[in-house]
C-alpha cells in the first residue's frame, strides 16, 4: 500500500467515525451500516442455486449482509424434486439468506393439513409464512383463517400483502383486527397498498394489538412513508419494535438502480436506536436471526 492509500484510508475511517458518532440529542448521523431485507423474492427451484447468486451480488453491492426470500407463487415447487432442490440451494447460504414458505388458502383442506405441512418446513429451515396474498378472499376469510391457526400452532410469522382484490379489507381494517384478536401469538406483518394506504388506521391497530408488524417494502410501503415524514418519524419512533425494512425486490431488481428505501430511512432523520431497529435488530429479533 502506498502512502497515498494510507491518508485516502484514514480519511475514510474518520469520515466513517464521524458518521457513526451519535449528534448531541436523540438525533445521531446515520451510519452506512448493513441492512436486513425481509422482502425479497426468488426462484430457487434450478440445479445451480436459481437465482440465489444473483440475489447474493445483489445484497453485496446494496450493504444488506441478510435477506429473506418469500415464496410467491410461481416459484412454488412443483414436486418433490423441486423442493428437495430448493432446501439444497438454500443450504448454500445459510445465515446469509433465509427463506419463507407459503400455502395458497385455495389448496389446504384444513387446519391439520396446514400444520402437518408447516411443521415439516419448519424442521427444514423455514422462517416464516408468505407472501400469504389471499387471492380473492377477505382478510378473514375461513380459509386464510385456519392458515393463521396453522401458523399459531407452529410459530410461524405470517407476511401478508392486501389490496382491493386480494386480502380484501375496509378502512377500519376490521377484518384484519378479527384475526389479530383470534390469534393473538401469531404475528402479522403487513405489506402492500391496501395495508399501508391506511397508515392512520394502522396506527390504531398497532397500538392495541402487539402481534402486528410491518414492512415497508414496495412502492407502497415507501409511498406512505414519504408522504408526510414528520408523521411517520413519529409512527416508527412509536412502533419502533414493529417495523420491519423491505424492499421487495427480486429478479426484476438486478442491475436496476438501488430501490428507494435505502434513502427513504436515511431521509427520517430517525434516532439512532430506532434506525436501527427498522433496518436489522428487529428482523433478528423476531427470526432470531445468526449474527454475522
Ligand atoms: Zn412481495
Amino acid at each position: 500500500m502506498k502512502t497515498n492509500d494510507h491518508t485516502l484510508l484514514m480519511l475514510l475511517t474518520l469520515g466513517l467515525l464521524v458518521v457513526a458518532s451519535p449528534a448531541k440529542g436523540t438525533t445521531a448521523e446515520v451510519k452506512p451500516a448493513p441492512y436486513v431485507d425481509i422482502h425479497f423474492h426468488a426462484d430457487a427451484r434450478t440445479e445451480g442455486g436459481g437465482d440465489l447468486p444473483n440475489v447474493a451480488a445483489w445484497m453485496k453491492s446494496n450493504s444488506v449482509d441478510r435477506l429473506i426470500v418469500l415464496q410467491f407463487e410461481k416459484s412454488m415447487p412443483q414436486n418433490e424434486a423441486e423442493a428437495k432442490q430448493i432446501a439444497e440451494n438454500f443450504k448454500a447460504y445459510q445465515g446469509q439468506i433465509y427463506r419463507f414458505t407459503v400455502l395458497l388458502a385455495k389448496d389446504v383442506p384444513d387446519k391439520e393439513a396446514a400444520v402437518k405441512t408447516l411443521k415439516k418446513m419448519k424442521e427444514e429451515g423455514v422462517i416464516g409464512f408468505g407472501e400469504h396474498y389471499g387471492r380473492g378472499l377477505d382478510f378473514d376469510d375461513p380459509k386464510c383463517m385456519r392458515l393463521y391457526a396453522a401458523c399459531a400452532e407452529v410459530g410461524l410469522p405470517v407476511l401478508f400483502h392486501m389490496d382491493g382484490q386480494n386480502n380484501k379489507d375496509d378502512d377500519k381494517l376490521s377484518h384484519l383486527e378479527n384475526a389479530l384478536k383470534t390469534y393473538p401469538t401469531c404475528v402479522f406483518i403487513g405489506h402492500g397498498p391496501g395495508f399501508w394506504a391506511r397508515m392512520k388506521t394502522m396506527d390504531g391497530l398497532f397500538a392495541s394489538h402487539k402481534n402486528l408488524y410491518a414492512d415497508i417494502s414496495a412502492g407502497s410501503g415507501a409511498k406512505a412513508v414519504s408522504r408526510d415524514k414528520a408523521y411517520s418519524r413519529e409512527f416508527l419512533v412509536r412502533h419502533a419494535d414493529r417495523v420491519l425494512f423491505g424492499t421487495d425486490g427480486g429478479p426484476w431488481s438486478f442491475g436496476k438502480a438501488k430501490p428507494p428505501h435505502f434513502e427513504l430511512v436515511k431521509s427520517l432523520n430517525l434516532p439512532a436506536d430506532v434506525h436501527t431497529k427498522l433496518c436489522r435488530e428487529n428482523a433478528e429479533k423476531l427470526f432470531k436471526l445468526e449474527h454475522r
